[in-house]
């Protein structure tokens, strides 16, 4: 099979031309670990990559509108002090938006959840300094439950409750993101109800115009991926999978 050049890649898929980068911790390997992790160089190649080849850079709340065309989004789930501390001076210096997901009763203590050991998350101050330099604060529920282990209520409880912490702290959360990307049939209803025209899973697709905008796609990026790990995430492995 003949390789098609990188435009055809991408105008294949409906004219689909989006999509949302998921990022999590942002430092060294000798401080940080491989494990959901980006070295900030790495972060930096990435979103270099896109703005060289003319992609707007958008925050989350904006990349599932109509007529949204040749853009990403940067997110980063959990809040990590990594993040804030590595990650916003490489978005500075490139002058882009990006959307951090932050677990309400967590802030400012540890990732305590399952797959987690307690790294530090960033308190109110730090996300509240990240909002006034153009970042956006999403809700990533009150305490990182998987949906899958929640009843209807409990989820809509879960939104609300980190909803009402953030705009009590002063931020201005506009999406949702989903831990572990898991979710049910209720779930877009769910973030619906809480009051989120947007959300977000970790399928590793490109935005569609036929995706349900609670429920959209990222593709999640960790340590090994350098340029050539971001090219094939993005544009050979879902041609091998027959994604369209
Ligand atoms: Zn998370």
């Amino acid at each position: 099979m003949a390789l098609r050049s990188r435009e055809n890649y991408e105008s294949g898929y409906d004219g689909a031309v989006r999509l949302v980068l998921c990022y999590h911790k942002v430092g060294s390997e000798s401080v940080e670990g491989r494990w959901i992790n980006v070295a900030p160089d790495t972060l930096r190649k990435h979103i270099s990559f896109f703005l060289r080849r003319g992609y707007g850079v958008l925050p989350a709340s904006e990349i599932g509108g109509t007529g949204v065309d040749r853009a990403i989004a940067v997110t980063f789930d959990d809040g990590f002090v990594s993040m804030l501390e590595n990650g916003l001076p490489v978005l500075e210096e490139l002058k882009v938006p990006a959307t951090i997901y932050a677990v309400s009763e967590c802030v400012g203590g540890g990732a305590n959840w399952e797959g987690n050991s307690g790294e530090p998350l960033a308190d109110w101050s730090a996300l509240r300094n990240a909002q006034q330099m153009g970042m956006e604060i999403g809700n990533h529920t009150a305490t990182h439950m998987s949906f899958l282990n929640l009843d209807q209520a409990g989820q809509v409880d879960e939104i609300s409750r980190c909803h009402k912490r953030l705009v009590d702290e002063g931020l201005e959360p506009k999406t949702f993101c989903l831990p572990y990307g898991h979710y049910t049939s209720f779930s877009s209803k769910a973030i619906a109800e809480a009051g989120y025209e947007t959300g977000f899973t970790v399928e590793k697709r490109w935005v569609s115009d036929r995706d349900d905008r609670r429920l959209l796609p990222r593709f999640a990026m960790s340590y090994g991926d350098a340029v050539p790990g971001l090219l094939y995430k993005l544009f050979i492995r879902p041609r091998i999978q027959g994604q369209h």
